[in-house]
């Protein structure tokens, strides 16, 4: 029966196709017994699924291609040593043998037996293998509730799930997922991020859609509104045909701007980046005139792994993307990862109780020299190819970025002894998301060559809203008078010291937010390239003489409403 459900729209695009739902891997199962005459035939379906997990694997991995498939594949190689690992298979088999419980109870009681050792150790890499065990019990125990076929990927449906990890995405999409509907999530998780420039559809906090949504039910979804119906009526998918229409239309419309400048009305050229991230994203930037590189998270080549990427890994990814850009500036960001941004590899602390206010960005890179020398190596050795500036992440004060800044001369006279070739002017830059940076900015700015600034993580920081929890709802927005009043004073000093400034958070990359960022005086955007031609159509839209004029009136709103009936009122 038809019903709508509604979410928040993370990546657009509409999709129609059937559920496949996905229960979350904890295995809340009661404590189950068995016959002595059903142990065998037990032990037979637990080992089944098993096989079929294991098919499954091995199926996903051949079918890999793209720019992650890398990083991907050695996850699903470690899931496959897991999978065969006797401490878990015989484990499995004894308890239902000599204790006769069901495979289901079983499985649980092995979790969290293994995840009890796990937990015990002191190393954080081992601690975080638990979420591993999780994946691929929980997989397991799927299966045990499936008929194999059901198992042999997602190509053509829908995912509903409670959440989506980053890592899981290009593996999906490979395997031709057409959009994921996930219970929980937030616009601005890296899975969101990815999502997008992965041009994945994406709804997510669709509170109820695992307990409403059954396997094989025709969904409708659609990654911009957030809109989601379940059993579509023929009115729906009448709505749904034309929006597709209108997708095509617009992207038409959208592509004849590819060559076009990014050129107010009364003649102001605004610089447009990329936020870039893969091979393809890089592809795409350069085909639509990005003016280069405005952030590469150096994450991605930290986050799908166990082990940390060498020196030589990381220069070729470099190499590549300045390579990519012929001749266009690229920005490296230094290693970011913590908090929302968890790492296998052990580097992020697992205890931290606050992680967002924890040991990530320029903190955790100072605090492991080797890490940080080796990609600065890399970088460096990378500046040999195309003009390259270096950015660092969460600065909070002028010693972090004098500590860079030292590390970074010391790091090029070394590798000019040992004959490396390195560019002679790297500009170096300070991503400004930590209020105490960004109200301290004067007495910083003379230490770095260009700023840019992090809004998803200023915003969570300004407005204590996390940017990952959904439930806080609509409180984590750039549209609060503290925002607009901060993003105006981080540029105006900017300026004032002729210092080349960017945002470089998601809100550069919302088509609505043009008027207000150009009226605050910024005039370089850093965005996914799944968004630029949107952005350039707004800013072509507008008169920056009018925005600017109007600037001390968007700076008077007292609220929310205040500044949205401002946006409405120059919205073009
Ligand atoms: C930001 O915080 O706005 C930003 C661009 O960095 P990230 O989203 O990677 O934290
Ligand atoms: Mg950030």
């Amino acid at each position: 029966m038809r019903h709508v459900l509604s979410g928040h729209g993370a990546s657009r695009g509409s999709a129609l196709g059937r559920a496949r739902v996905r229960h979350p891997h904890a295995l809340e199962v009661a404590e189950e017994r068995i016959a002595p005459a059903a142990v065998d035939g037990e032990l037979a379906r637990l080992h089944a699924a098993i096989d079929v997990v294991r098919g499954e694997m091995r199926g996903m991995r051949e079918r890999l291609h793209g720019a992650l498939a890398h990083e991907v594949g050695e996850f699903l190689d470690l899931y496959a040593l897991l999978l065969d690992d006797p401490e878990l298979l015989q484990g499995l088999d004894e308890l239902i043998r000599t204790g006769r419980y069901g495979a289901d109870y079983a499985l649980r009681l092995q979790r969290d037996r293994l995840a009890g050792v796990f937990e015990a150790m002191d190393d954080a890499y081992f601690r975080s293998r638990i979420e591993d065990i999780d994946h691929v019990i929980g997989r397991v125990h799927a299966a045990l509730h499936r008929h194999a076929a059901d198992l042999q990927g997602v190509a053509g449906e829908i995912l509903v799930t409670d959440a989506i990890a980053p890592s899981e995405l290009a593996q999906l999409q490979a395997q031709g997922v057409l959009a994921i509907v996930t219970a929980g999530g937030s616009a601005l998780s890296h899975s969101a991020i990815l999502a997008r420039s992965l041009h994945l559809p994406l709804l997510i906090g669709a509170a109820h859609a695992l307990q409403q949504i059954n396997d094989g039910d025709v969904l409708l979804v659609d990654g911009g509104t957030g809109l989601l119906v379940v059993e579509p009526s023929a009115d729906d998918l009448l709505a749904h045909r034309g929006r597709k229409r209108d997708e095509k239309r617009e992207t038409r419309q959208l592509h004849r701007l590819r060559r076009e400048p990014s050129r107010t009305l009364d003649g102001f050229d605004i610089r447009l980046l990329a936020n870039a991230e893969s091979r393809d994203d890089v592809a795409e930037a350069h085909a639509l005139g990005a003016a280069g590189v405005g952030l590469y998270r150096t994450e991605v080549l930290f986050l799908q792994r166990a082990e940390l990427p060498s020196e030589d890994e990381q220069f070729l990814a470099y190499r590549d993307l300045v390579l990519g850009m012929t001749g266009r500036s690229v920005t490296i960001r230094t290693l970011d990862v913590g908090a929302d941004k968890a790492d296998r590899s052990g580097l992020a602390l697992a205890n931290e109780p606050n992680p967002a206010l924890g040991l990530r960005g320029v903190r955790l890179s100072l605090s492991r020299r080797d890490v940080f020398e080796t990609q600065l190596r890399a970088i460096l050795r990378a500046s040999n190819y195309g003009p390259m500036r270096i950015l660092v992440p969460m600065v909070t004060n002028r010693e972090e970025l004098v500590a860079v800044k030292r590390l970074v001369a010391q790091v090029s006279r070394q590798l000019k002894k040992e004959g490396h070739a390195i560019a002679s002017d790297i500009p170096l830059g300070a991503m400004i998301e930590v209020p105490a940076a960004a109200i301290a900015l004067p007495t910083l700015i003379d230490t770095v060559d260009f700023i840019s600034v992090g809004t998803n993580d200023l915003v969570q920081y300004v407005l204590a809203a996390d940017r990952g929890n959904d439930a806080l709802g609509d409180l984590h927005t750039p549209m609060h008078p503290a925002m607009l009043r901060l993003l105006h004073d981080i540029i105006a000093t900017a300026r004032r010291h002729d210092t080349p400034v960017a945002v470089c958070g998601e809100m550069a990359g919302d088509a609505t937010f043009v008027p207000v960022l150009l009226a605050l005086g910024l005039e370089e955007f850093s965005l996914h390239p799944g968004t630029l031609l949107e952005v350039r159509r707004a800013i072509r839209a507008q008169d920056l003489g009018a925005l600017r004029a109007a600037m001390p009136a968007l700076l008077r709103a007292r609220n929310r409403a205040g500044i949205a009936r401002w946006l409405q009122a120059h919205t073009r």
